[in-house]
């Protein structure tokens, strides 16, 4: 069931872009079969969830962190977290530099912009991030490298603006890239789309998908 899930996804995605099944509150047997049909991205939302699963689940899993973090909860996350989705404060981003020092790695982030109208979704406003990338602060974290940019649009049946969200989230990228390639040399990814609207997102530019109902089946 679950291979012909991801397989159907596959066919929908092109052959650049990611599929981060998403995994939070599923169980390991669920994970080791999609692992079984060649997965090897899983994203979890929760520290402590991730941190079981990745205890026992295979070592060559890229574990993502896509939920809110907390900079208190970083530490944990620190030695192996694959790329971290949700970047939405200053703070957080100079606690996971100084966590990865430690770990003696670089740890790959995503600014996670604002897009939705929902106010209870996390995230940056353009002009937040512009400040921080012009600031001297910025250019001493040296243990984190931003890959791009994360959001997530309004759920939503109207479709337009699914798409105009996700085109704004594109434009930050687009702008950020244009204007910051001395400080962001790495930045590659627009990550955006989950079950409902990933078709939406790939339309728009993303390069990463975070799916999970659609894989796993619904959450109850
Ligand atoms: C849960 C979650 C997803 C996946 O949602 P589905 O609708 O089950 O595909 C994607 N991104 C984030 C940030 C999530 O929390």
């Amino acid at each position: 069931m679950i291979e012909e899930n991801l397989n159907k996804i596959k066919n929908d995605i092109p052959e650049g872009v990611t599929l981060v099944a998403v995994s939070k509150t599923k169980p390991n047997h669920l994970i080791e079969e999609a692992y079984a049909a060649g997965q090897r991205h899983f994203g979890e939302n929760r520290v402590q969830e991730l941190e079981e699963k990745h205890a026992v689940l295979p070592k060559d899993i890229c574990w993502h962190m896509i939920g809110h973090l907390q900079s208190k909860k970083v530490k944990k996350i620190a030695p192996f977290v694959h790329l971290i989705h949700g970047v939405d404060s200053f703070k957080l981003l100079q606690e996971i530099n100084k966590q990865a020092l430690k770990n003696n790695r670089t740890i790959d982030c995503l600014l996670q912009f604002h897009i939705a109208q929902e106010a209870t979704k996390f995230g940056f406003s353009i002009e937040e991030v512009q400040e921080i990338l012009k600031s001297s602060e910025f250019l001493t974290l040296n243990n984190v490298r931003i890959l791009g940019v994360m959001g997530m649009a309004t759920f939503t049946e109207c479709n337009e603006q699914v798409h105009s969200e996700f085109g704004v989230l594109k434009d930050y990228f687009d702008e950020l890239k244009a204007n910051y390639s001395d400080v962001l040399p790495d930045f590659t990814e627009v990550s955006m789309g989950m079950s409902g609207d990933f078709k939406i997102a790939i339309e728009e530019g993303s390069t990463m998908v975070r799916v999970g109902s659609s894989i796993f089946g619904s959450r109850g």
